[in-house]
């Protein structure tokens, strides 16, 4: 092809990108500043940032940030001593830090739905690495009271329980209801208080389709693990076979940091 029709076709496919950015603008996810189309959903300095957060170790059992080491059978040095903790595992994107916190943020506060789909395809490439996929009947997302959803521009959990369940080919199941509208986690910062603040507040729905079922909690995030903990005694109660936990992200609470040795008493594992 002669040099001047190459470089005019450059040209015009450079132009016809651009109008096609115009019209059809991208942002990054994670950001916001603008992308090419192609590139989407994030810009390349934050997919280095995301790839790098999920490369940071976990625990298999409670998914806080662990070193290998300090990890054996029976989890990490933190919930070895958890005697409440009561999921067989976890699966997350990362720790409760920006890029990851942004993309949170984004969904749960500003609506961002977008936001929930590539949030589900980094849950999933986190599942697809716990060997326990396989043997997932369903997804259960923590519900959201209906009062709350009002308040809400959407019901986060469920965009995420959808777009993983999407990205996996696994049914949802809205096993669980929340009965009780308490104030949100975020808004107490002592452990104790948090388990107490979410403690009764969860019903099974359909406990004869959770029944000798293995079924994975999913939420935007643990910090104590008093939400799982009480969702997952709703769905042994109903029968579950074995419970698993996908989050996008395992956070602490400085309370939790203090009262790392504290335990339940009165919710022993089962
Ligand atoms: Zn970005
Ligand atoms: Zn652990």
């Amino acid at each position: 092809m002669p040099a001047v029709l190459s470089s005019a076709l450059t040209r015009a496919r450079l132009l016809l990108g651009g109008l096609a950015d115009v019209l059809l603008p991208q942002t990054c996810v994670v950001c916001g500043v603008r992308i090419p189309a192609d590139q989407a959903p994030t810009c390349s300095e934050c997919q280095e940032n995301l790839a790098a957060v999920r490369r940071v170790p976990y625990c298999w059992r409670c998914g806080r940030t662990a070193k290998p080491v300090t990890m054996d059978e029976k989890g990490c040095g933190r919930c070895r001593r958890e005697r409440f903790w009561n999921v067989g595992g976890v699966a997350r994107v990362g720790a409760y830090d920006p890029p990851v916190r942004s993309l949170i943020v984004g969904l749960k506060y500003q609506g961002r739905e977008r936001n929930a789909a590539y949030l589900g395809e980094l849950m999933a490439t986190a599942l697809r690495e716990r060997p326990w996929l396989s043997e997932l009947d369903a997804l259960v997302p923590v519900p959201m009271h209906h009062l709350r959803r009002m308040q809400r521009r959407c019901d986060h959990t469920a965009l995420l329980a959808a777009a993983l369940a999407k990205q996996l080919d696994i049914p949802v199941l809205k096993g669980v209801l929340r009965e009780k509208n308490t104030p949100s986690q975020t808004r107490i910062t002592s452990r104790a208080q948090r388990f107490e603040n979410v403690k009764g507040c969860f019903a099974a729905r359909h406990p004869q389709r959770v029944h000798d079922k293995t079924v994975c909690i999913v939420d935007n995030l643990i910090a104590t693990g008093a939400t799982v903990h009480e969702v997952s005694k709703v769905l042994r109660k109903a029968g579950a076979k074995r419970i698993y936990a996908a989050v996008v992200a395992r956070s602490v609470i400085p309370s939790d940091v203090q009262a790392e040795a504290l335990t339940v008493p009165d919710n022993p594992p089962d």
